[in-house]
């Protein structure tokens, strides 16, 4: 299935890689196919593997790349496509996406990361996705 990704609260918490980050990303982009869903991408640019190689290690660059850019500018729904199978991780969605999702009856498609109430998350999502 396509899954989308958030970066800041998703991956990255206070400039660092959270737990279980890239152990997560090596599981989910063999298995599934992988969109960033981030301001580190939009308007046609995709800063993300850029942004994360910051605070990432080297050798995570190429994994990095296969994670593929979406497009979008005002409203992240906008690059999600509701003819297929889907999941997007974000720590935050706005009023007006999660409208969106549910006029698309997508809303349990959302899967909200609360890294702050379950720093874990990223290992229980790891089963879920592999399950
Ligand atoms: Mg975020």
């Amino acid at each position: 299935m396509n899954i989308y990704l958030d970066i800041d609260g998703v991956l990255i918490v206070h400039g660092k890689s959270v737990a279980h980050a890239i152990e997560f990303l090596e599981e989910i982009t063999t298995k599934h196919s992988c969109f960033w869903l981030t301001t580190h991408c939009r308007g046609g640019e995709n800063r993300a593997p850029e942004y994360l190689l910051k605070m990432f290690p080297a050798e995570t660059e190429s994994m990095l790349r296969k994670i593929l850019p979406t497009d979008w500018n005002a409203l992240k729904t906008d690059a999600i496509n509701f003819t297929q199978d889907f999941r997007w991780l974000d720590d935050y969605a706005m009023e007006a996406e999660k409208e969106i999702l549910r006029k698309n009856n997508c809303f349990d498609k959302y899967i909200r990361v609360d890294l702050k109430n379950n720093p874990d998350q990223l290992k229980n999502l790891m089963e879920v996705f592999n399950g």
